[in-house]
Parts: C-alpha cells; sequence; structure tokens
C-alpha cells in the first residue's frame, strides 16, 4: 500500500519510519500542500495522508476519486479543511487523529498566556542588548483572575485544570454539558457572561459555520477593557481586522496567536527572506502586547509520536475493513 503524505516536514520523517517498521506501508513525502494543482502526485497511491491547511474540497476530492485514491488520512484533529459531503458521494473514506496530546496544546496556551502577561518577549530582547530597565514589563497575578474557556473538550478541559493549578477562577462555554469539568470547579455559563466577565479568554472549540468569526466587532465591545485573547484553535474563530481595531483601542490588552485565518499562505515555511504581502498579518505583528507563534502548540515529542502511531493504524484499519477514527458527513452521524 501506497500514502502520499502532502505538507510533510522533515521534523516528521522519524516518528513515521518508527511507527511503519510493522505495517511497512510504501511512504512517499511530499513538502508540498494538498491542492487543485499538486493533486496529481497522489497517483499511484490508495490512501493520501495530509495538515490543517491542505485544501480537500470537491474539486481535489473528485480529482483524488479519479486518481484511485480511496481513502483521506488526516494526520491532525480538526477536519475543516475536507469537504465530507464531497468524500462521502465520492465514496471516499477519512479518518483523522482525534487526540494526540491534549497537553501539547493546553500547555503552550499557558506558554502565550505567561509570556504576554509578565512580557518575556519584550524582557529577552531587552536583557540581550544590556537594558535592565522593568518600565513596561509589569504584568498582574494570574491568581485570583478569571479565566474563561470556549471549548470544555480534550483541549479545554486540560487548560482548565492548568488554570485552577494558577488559582484562577474558570468559566466555561460549551455547547455539551460537561460534569467532569464542573467536578473540577469550572463554572459553566452562557457566552455572553464568559465575555463581560472574564480577564482572559482562551478559545478551544473547533472551527465551524457557527464558530466562524466567534470574536468579532460586536463581541469584543462585550468583553472586560484590557481583556487578554488567546487563540490556540482556529484562525478563522476571531476576525483579525476587528482584533486590530480593538488593539488600538485598547480594549484587548493581550493577544496571543498560534493560528490565523490566512496561515495557509505563511505558517511551516522560512519567509525571512520574502516580503510578507499579508498586510493585516503584519499589523497584528506590529503590537508590543502581541505574540504570534506559527501553528507550533501540538509540536511536542508525544503528540508526534501518537500522531504517527495513530495515523499508520487508521490506515491499517482500513485496510481490515473496520476504518478507526472514521469523521462522516454531518448527515451521516448517528
Ligand atoms: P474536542 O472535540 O475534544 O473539543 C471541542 C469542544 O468544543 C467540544 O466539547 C465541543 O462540544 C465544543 N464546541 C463545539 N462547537 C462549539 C461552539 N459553537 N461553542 C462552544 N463550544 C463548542 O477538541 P480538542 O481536541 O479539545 O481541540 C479543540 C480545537 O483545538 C480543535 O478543533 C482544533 O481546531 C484545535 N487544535 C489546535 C492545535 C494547534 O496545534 N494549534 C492542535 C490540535 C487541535
Amino acid at each position: 500500500m501506497k500514502i502520499t503524505f502532502f505538507s510533510f516536514k522533515d521534523y516528521e520523517k522519524a516518528f513515521f519510519e518508527k511507527a511503519n517498521t510493522s505495517t511497512n506501508f510504501q511512504l512517499k513525502f511530499l513538502e508540498v500542500p494538498l491542492n487543485s494543482t499538486t493533486v496529481d502526485l497522489a497517483k499511484g497511491s490508495t490512501a493520501v495522508c495530509i495538515f490543517v491547511n491542505d485544501i480537500a474540497d470537491k474539486e481535489v476530492i473528485t480529482k483524488l476519486k479519479e486518481l484511485g485514491i480511496q481513502l483521506i488520512a488526516l494526520r491532525c484533529a480538526g477536519y475543516n479543511n475536507v469537504d465530507l459531503e464531497a468524500a462521502e458521494e465520492n465514496k471516499l473514506v477519512v479518518v483523522r487523529v482525534p487526540a494526540y496530546s491534549p497537553y501539547s496544546v493546553a500547555e503552550h496556551t499557558f506558554a502565550l498566556i505567561l509570556t504576554l502577561n509578565r512580557k518575556i518577549h519584550r524582557a529577552y530582547n531587552r536583557v540581550r542588548e544590556g537594558n535592565f530597565s522593568l518600565g513596561g514589563l509589569m504584568g498582574y497575578d494570574l491568581h485570583g483572575k478569571t479565566i474563561g474557556l470556549i471549548g470544555l473538550g480534550k483541549i479545554g478541559m486540560i487548560t482548565a485544570k492548568i488554570a485552577i493549578g494558577f488559582g484562577c477562577k474558570v468559566l466555561g462555554y460549551d455547547l455539551q454539558p460537561n460534569e467532569e469539568c464542573e467536578k473540577l470547579g469550572v463554572e459553566i455559563t452562557d457566552i455572553e457572561t464568559l465575555f463581560k466577565s472574564s480577564d482572559i479568554i482562551s478559545l478551544h472549540c473547533p472551527l465551524t459555520p457557527e464558530t466562524k468569526h466567534l470574536i468579532n466587532k460586536d463581541s469584543l465591545s462585550t468583553m472586560k477593557n484590557g481583556v487578554m485573547l488567546v487563540n490556540t484553535s482556529r484562525g478563522a474563530l476571531i476576525d483579525a481586522v476587528a482584533v486590530i481595531e480593538s488593539l488600538k483601542s485598547g480594549k484587548i490588552g493581550h493577544l496571543g496567536l498560534d493560528v490565523y485565518e490566512e496561515e495557509a499562505h505563511l505558517f511551516f515555511q522560512d519567509l525571512s527572506e520574502k516580503v510578507i504581502q499579508d498586510d493585516v498579518f503584519m499589523r497584528l505583528l506590529s503590537f508590543p502586547n502581541v505574540v504570534i507563534t506559527g501553528h507550533q502548540a501540538f509540536l511536542t515529542q508525544e503528540a508526534l509520536t501518537n500522531i504517527a502511531e495513530t495515523t499508520i493504524e487508521n490506515i491499517d484499519s482500513y485496510l481490515n475493513a473496520e476504518p478507526l477514527n472514521e469523521v462522516k458527513a454531518l448527515h451521516l452521524k448517528s
């Protein structure tokens, strides 16, 4: 069985080769992303393995089917980049890695919170230049602050545990009830109360038509002045233009991003010699109270081990006619 990997990075290789030791699938690693211009490179494979910014829309899926592809194996949790209806129409099975290390993303969320609050990004540069002045570096105690978590799934729950460890009051909003979170001490609330009452708001829900631009001009206007906003989930949860206005007015006091709506043109590549054309992104970078990382929250050894092992296991289970971790179009879900 041959599998073509798109958007493949060198740091993934050792993990996939190890996970493939007993299955011995033929792995073809390509750096290019999957889209309508690269899809032909999957020719000769039974499966494609794709990542967060690969595009598996109707056009690409129809082409994959023509090429004889039977399986789309996502090596990530989110699947907003796959047209599941088109996959079903073309009888392509879609599998994903539902959980690989919620700790990796929750811990990165706190890396952003602590960096922003204690101005570590600024202090690092100052000290290297022999500037030991403390002006502008004052933070606040996290202890006693209110943190609002939108989405209380695997990552949201670990983030809640960490926040409770810091002595924060935790508010949580989710579409589903979550008794485990309540037992931890998370106060389940409606989204309006969460927006209104939180000193820090962190997003842990998936990108869906309902959550697109959940953070917009209107919701921002209901938040506390100086709120810290953190997004390690999906870029399009935030309307970046509205966020820039709120940074300029001081409504947002700190912004931490690991994801960005237009990241597909930027992230996972070295553009340090290029002139970046995305003016919204460059404006975001210009604020002293904004820290952006390039979709690296998942990047721990434990997460990559789990991603590789689960992906190979998913593909193997498909061959045995019992696909694990299958993702189906909404109307097919029980
Ligand atoms: P999960 O499925 O365990 O939890 C998501 C939660 O969001 C669920 O409890 C669900 O009920 C809730 N939800 C759905 N729609 C909602 C809405 N409209 N409002 C509020 N809550 C809603 O997923 P997870 O493993 O916790 O991952 C969360 C998100 O993190 C993923 O969707 C993915 O986009 C993102 N993620 C990012 C990285 C990264 O490297 N930055 C890595 C993994 C996952």
